[in-house]
């Protein structure tokens, strides 16, 4: 089957039962956001840039669990921020399969060999030996950690530890190849820990998904390279969604990095270009989402934002109206209940209704998180939907991609503007980064200036390059301090 069996009932009944109660407004899937602070600063993640003034703080472990609680959804998806930085996390996770929910840990990789190093010291015995050799010899392990993992003593053993479950997912964030990721989470080497990490968490049995944002540059054949490559090493699931010029997104393009939001996000149009070949895409891997989004996403027919369905829950509360926007002029932002944003926010005024706007700043939306559920909950309901929906989730799964080798997928370090290495390769073309700017330039102020776009080195945005490049320690941190947020 596409997706287990158990999954798709689960969430199949969830809808039945709705659809038999009359429900009018009920959560499918809970974005929880234990806390905002994150290791990356990728471009147009409006996460860190809206709640900058509220990094350190975080949702109690009680209260993530009692959210989950009340909007009932079947499925949590953990994001934030990084959800691997927040320090209950094995308890948040383990808490929320007692719930008996389906568990999403959205991260951007980096920390995950660890926490799957954990995993295996808590239950090491000698019958893993063949895993802990198999991932040796793919490198994805040290003989360092090897030998910590069969030494584990008592401490390690009791810790509340990340085990694999068909019921929980890690749902790592590509958003293309090696050079487009990195220029996007504006580091170099983020794309290859993540490959590593899901080649581990494969070996060990763990379900993997994508999570991927398309931006106006983004190139399409690029996506479906990505698709291929990932489908080859094993991946459970793909989930894709167009990017959102939403507001905190917005204002960072313009401040920090000077660009043009216009060049970067989609609009409905382009959104229908770029997922064209969506429905192919379905066929041939295993995107998430259903089949009737997926025809709105390429432009066959409309449909109408549900955005209560996936509700958002963070140290401010339950977000509204979505994901996406925290509207505090016509709602008061945040509320402290999921029933009390339901029963306040008047959803009438959102969204895109046949083609036209109720709210300016939801035109170009189609984001899956306002869309999905919609197709999935007969809104703008076309004889055959349901069969269509059923169909597709309880169809066969498709073949694994078998020649993912043949992907280019470690295409290079990318080097884009508000990228670290950018700036280092500006001064110093040298140390091997590839260049994105003219190498007619001579000197480290010339090349800066061209980088920045002035002429001789000269250029509003220069003393703040060089100031980063000063401040390229500072940037990147040492692993224990992040993981030790205040
Ligand atoms: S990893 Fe996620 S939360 Fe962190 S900056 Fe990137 S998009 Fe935002
Ligand atoms: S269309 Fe829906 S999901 Fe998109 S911005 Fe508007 S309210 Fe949010």
């Amino acid at each position: 089957m596409r997706f287990p069996l158990a999954l798709s009932a689960k969430i199949a009944g969830h809808i039945i039962k709705h659809k038999l109660r009359k429900t009018l407004r009920f959560a499918m899937v809970l974005q929880l956001e234990p806390l905002h602070t994150c290791n990356l600063t990728c471009t147009g993640c409006g996460r860190i840039r809206e709640y900058s003034t509220s990094l350190k703080d975080m949702v109690p472990l009680e209260k993530c669990l009692a959210a989950a609680r009340e909007c009932e959804a079947p499925m949590v998806s953990i994001c934030g921020g990084e959800p691997l930085i927040y320090p209950k996390i094995e308890e948040l996770i383990a808490g929320l399969r007692e719930q008996n929910r389906i568990v999403y840990v959205c991260t951007n990789g980096v920390f995950m060999r660890k926490k799957m190093k954990d995993y295996l010291a808590a239950v090491y015995s000698p019958e893993i030996e063949p895993k802990i050799k198999k991932l040796l010899h793919e490198k994805l392990i040290s003989d360092k950690d090897a030998e910590t993992i069969r030494k584990s003593d008592g401490a390690a053993r009791q810790k509340t530890v990340i085990g694999p479950s068909k019921w929980m997912y890690w749902n790592v964030h590509v958003d293309g190849l090696e050079f487009t990721h990195d220029l996007i989470v504006e580091r170099e080497g983020v794309f290859k820990e993540c490959v590593e990490a899901i080649k581990m968490a494969k070996i060990l049995g763990y379900q993997v998904a994508t999570n991927t944002t398309v931006y106006k540059e983004t190139d399409v054949k690029e996506i479906e390279g990505m698709f291929k490559f990932f489908s080859w090493l094993g991946v459970d699931g793909h989930t894709i969604s167009p990017g959102y010029d939403y507001d905190a997104a917005k204002k960072d393009m313009v401040k920090r990095l000077g660009k043009d939001p216009k060049d970067f996000f989609l609009t409905r149009d382009m959104t229908r270009k770029k997922f064209a070949k969506i429905l192919d895409w379905g066929k041939a891997f295993t995107i998430f989402g259903t089949p009737v989004y997926q025809e709105f996403l390429a432009g066959h027919r409309e449909l109408t934002c549900t955005a209560w369905a996936i509700p958002t829950y963070n140290v401010r509360g339950w977000k509204a109206p979505c994901y996406l926007m925290t509207d505090t002029v016509n709602t008061e932002g945040h509320y402290a209940g999921y029933q009390e944003m339901l029963d306040k926010v008047k959803w009438e005024k959102y969204g895109v209704v046949n083609g036209k706007a109720r709210d300016p700043r939801c035109e170009h939306c189609m984001v899956h998180c306002g869309y999905d559920p919609s197709g999935a909950l007969g809104t703008n309901y076309q004889a055959g939907d349901n069969w269509k929906n059923f169909a597709y989730n309880f169809g066969p799964r498709p073949a694994r991609y078998d020649r993912g080798y043949e992907i280019n997928a470690f295409n290079g370090f990318s080097i884009g503007k508000g990228h670290l290495a950018e700036a280092k390769a500006v001064v110093n073309p040298a140390a091997g980064a590839h260049g994105a700017f003219s190498r007619k330039e001579t000197t480290p102020e010339q090349r800066i200036g061209a980088f920045c776009g002035g002429e001789n080195g000269e250029s509003p945005e220069r003393d703040a390059l060089l100031a980063k490049i000063k401040d390229a320690k500072k940037i990147e941190a040492p692993t224990e301090q992040i993981l030790k947020p205040k």
